[in-house]
Order: structure tokens, then sequence, then C-alpha cells
């Protein structure tokens, strides 16, 4: 069973962002009580109380303090069977990272880093107003390599919407960036299209047309250059966004992608239990005060047939694990005629391919990953 924990709070809001967080930090220690509440208000929520990974997201985990951490980690334990766990993962910012909180984070038994890097060029790391540059990314890797934190994955954002930055330009810097990860020797990277939302900065300035978009063909380009270099670096592509060396796949994630159970706490954090997706609200106040009574401030979606066929398809095709045809019969029973129809669509156009019961997405459909699942989709 997977535990994830929210932590809502940055320094500075980055451009692109929709993830819900605040910047004043204030209710960090009452947010740190409400997230230990809810953990014992949700204890029954996973069956089984054997936790194989957790995960500090956010928001930024990594502004927690030895003492937060402290009080969470009790809480866990007080409720959890920690014995089989096999993965406990933190995200945190390069300009956070310290020899005091690499030695926090071990004893609390944090054996993962996620390290939002996004890019090595300051003028890029500005535009998008992150609030670290290069330097301290470099600086951030040597040191958790050199102190035995190396199970590391870093963020890559690629496709950034910048005007003042030309295909060509943004190219170079990709490719710049992708000869700095491979002198580190890394083993894990998660890269993403940067989208444009409009409850962000970036989608304001769209509004107001202080930034156009970039076209479809360029993002497409810039993955299939990611997807050469970092292939060329020895990486498996196992998710649409997420490369691994030497089989060393995000576990946390990959729960999610392989339809298990999780449990979700903190403000906008979701849980899955296979009959039900809850949300928690995403307003910090709002989240504690209700915790504050002992309730969990969640809306609930109690999902049908269909609902749970088109996740298994959405998260599955997106992996190398793809979608086995078995599951899906014990999810709908028979599979209609219409799923077979636009499969054989599907395997034309060299999108998928099928080899008995399993169905995977081919290196030409990675792109489209999402339509491809779509088209395939349950009514
Ligand atoms: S640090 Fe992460 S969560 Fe916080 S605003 Fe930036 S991208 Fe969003």
């Amino acid at each position: 069973m997977h535990l994830y924990l929210h932590i809502p709070f940055c320094k500075q809001a980055c451009y692109y962002c929709d993830f819900h967080f605040s910047t004043n930090l204030s209710l960090k220690d009452k947010m740190v009580d409400a997230i230990c509440t809810e953990i014992e208000l949700q204890k029954d929520y996973l069956q089984n109380k054997k936790l194989q990974t957790i995960y500090f997201g956010g928001g930024t985990p990594s502004l927690l303090s030895g003492g937060d951490f402290e009080k969470i980690f009790k809480t866990i334990s007080n409720v959890y069977d920690l014995s089989s766990l096999e993965e406990t993962t933190i995200e945190t910012n390069p300009d956070d990272i310290s020899l005091e909180k690499i030695n926090e984070w071990k004893a609390f038994g944090i054996d993962r880093v996620s390290l939002g890097i996004q890019t090595f060029d300051n003028d890029l790391l500005k535009f998008m107003n992150r609030a670290h540059d290069s330097h301290q990314s470099k600086l951030a890797l040597d040191l958790l390599l050199t102190n035995n934190l190396e199970n590391i994955t870093i963020d890559l954002i690629y496709a950034k919407n910048a005007k003042e930055f030309n295909l060509e330009k943004q190219n170079s810097i990709l490719k710049r960036d992708l000869e700095i990860i491979n002198n580190y020797n890394l083993k894990h990277i998660s890269a993403y299209n940067l989208t444009i939302e409009d409850s962000t900065v970036f989608g304001k300035w769209v509004k107001e047309k202080k930034l156009e978009p970039i076209g479809e063909d360029y993002a497409a380009e810039q993955y299939e250059i990611l997807i050469e270099s970092l292939t060329a670096q020895g990486f498996e592509q196992y998710e649409v966004s997420n490369f691994a060396k030497n089989g060393k796949y995000a576990l946390h994630n990959s729960a999610y992608w392989k339809n298990e159970e999780y449990l979700g706490v903190g403000p906008s954090a979701h849980s899955y239990n296979r009959f039900s997706r809850q949300s928690n609200i995403s307003n910090n106040s709002k989240y504690i005060d209700t915790v504050a009574s002992h309730k969990v401030p969640f809306s609930l979606e109690t999902l049908g047939v269909s609902d749970k066929a088109n996740d298994y398809l959405l998260c599955g095709l997106r992996t190398i694990w793809g979608i086995d045809t078995k599951k899906i019969s014990q999810i709908v029973g028979e599979i209609p005629q219409t799923f077979w129809d636009a499969l054989d669509i599907l395997k034309n156009q060299n999108l998928v391919v099928q080899s008995g019961n399993s169905i995977k997405i081919t290196s030409q459909g990675r792109i489209f990953s999402d339509r491809i699942a779509s088209d395939l989709f349950f009514d």
C-alpha cells in the first residue's frame, strides 16, 4: 500500500505551476499537526496496513524541519506496519539542499530525493520564476551524491513557452541540459512538457497576449531530442514522461500507473481504493479547521464500471507494462466489439501492438498515449 503526503507550501510561485500551495508559511506548524491528525482519522482507508512506499510531495516538502518530520513519521509508524517499506521519497528544490537536511532525511529513513531542477539555464529559470539557479542545482547534486543519497530523480521541463527563446535556442538549451545530466550518471529522470493552465501566471500572460503558447510540433521535436539523448545514455523510457536506468523505476508513481490503492493526506491530496476516488479540499485554513473537528474535508467520486476500465487504460497505456485484455474483462465482463474495432484501427496506424492478451503502445504512439486510451474508452 502507498501513502502520499501533500505539503502545501513554497518559497515563491513558479509561473507555470497549478499545484495547490501557499507562499505564506505561517500555517506550517498547524498544517503538520493537521496532517498527523488526518493520518490517524484515515487509518482504516487502506485495508492492508503494510506500507510499501511513502511519498512527500507538494508544494515543497524540503521546507519542513526535522521536528516536523519527527511528528509525521511518529504518527505514520503508529498507524502502519513499515516492515515492508521499499521507498520513501521527498520532493525538494535545489536551494533547500544542505548537509544538515540530508542527514536529517536519512535519519528518518528517506532514501530517495526528487530534485526539481527543470533546466540548468539561468535565463529560463528566471523566466519561470524558479527560486534557484543552475549553480545551486549542481551543488545540490554533488552534495546528495557525496553524502550517500544517490537514489535521485530529477524533474526536467521541456518545450517552455517562452517567446524570447526560439525553438533553436530551446533545443540547444535542452541538449546542454541533457549533457550535464549525462555527467552525473543519474538513474531516474522525469521530463514534462510545459503546459499552460489558465490559473497560472503564464495562463494570465497568454490571455493578455504577452505569451504565445508553443506549437505542438515544437513540443514533439523536443520530446524526440529528449528520448534520443536519454536512450543513448542508457535510460529506458518506462512511462511516457519517466526514464530509468538499471530498472530503477519510481515505485510510488508506478503504483499509480499499475492501478494500486493509495491514501493521499493533506490539502488537495487524492486517494484511491479501487471503488472510489477522494479529493481533499484545496484550501489550507479550511483543511486545518475541518480536520481539527475530526472530519476529513473531501469530495467523493464513486467509480462505475466504465470509470474503472478507462482509468486502467489511461494509466496502463502510458507504461512499458501496457494493458492486459484479461484484466479488462475482469472489470467490464465481455469486451464489446467497438473496443476491438478501435484497437484494429490503432494497430493499423502502428500506434499500438498486441501480443496475446497484452497491448502496448509503440514508440510512435508514445506522444499520443492519452488520445490512444480515449479511442479505446468504454461508455
Ligand atoms: S516549487 Fe514546485 S510546487 Fe512550488 S510553485 Fe514551483 S513548481 Fe509549484
